[in-house]
């Protein structure tokens, strides 16, 4: 069995790694946001991938690392770049084994048909989903005037 630290690190210890990257600009999260697809829009704005729990009737490993560890990949349902690399350990023996999820790390792969990209160009800065959700929203509303919007709203609230 290797030992845990030469295995690789989670999501959070490559976060704790890594120099703070600026907050990308608001047009650069709106020329992002503009050519983004619907499923890469709802992960940024949620903030989170949605990868589907094991299935009870079936699992698919589809690697084996050098100390074999079973490597199982999961394609985020909502933007379909994202990759959940896991990693399962194998205890006990005959039918008392059982596996056990280890360490899980997010990949990024372009659209194989499109070519796009979850992650924005080099240099860009880091986009947050507060920047997503107002820059989808403003984009939203191209076109119409908030003023008007405003005074419609405030007409429909007095009695
Ligand atoms: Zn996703």
């Amino acid at each position: 069995m290797t030992a845990l630290t030469e295995r690789p690190l989670s999501i959070q210890g490559e976060r704790h790694q890594r120099e703070p990257v600026p907050l990308a600009t608001d047009g650069d999260v709106d020329a992002y946001v503009d050519g983004a697809s619907d499923g890469v829009l709802a992960c940024r704005a949620r903030g989170r991938h949605l990868f589907a729990p094991p299935d009870r009737t079936r699992l698919v490993f589809d690697d084996i690392t050098d100390d074999d560890l079973l490597v199982r990949h999961v394609q985020c349902q909502s933007c379909g770049l994202a990759w959940f690399r896991e990693l399962w350990d194998t205890v006990g023996r005959g039918r008392n084994q059982r596996v056990e999820f280890i360490d899980g790390r997010l990949e990024y792969r372009p659209d194989p048909r499109t070519g796009e990209r979850y992650q924005s160009p080099p240099g860009r800065g880091r986009m947050t989903p507060r920047q997503v959700r107002g820059s989808m929203a403003t984009a939203a509303l191209a076109g119409q005037s908030i003023a008007r919007i405003k005074a419609q709203l405030r007409a429909a609230r007095q009695p």
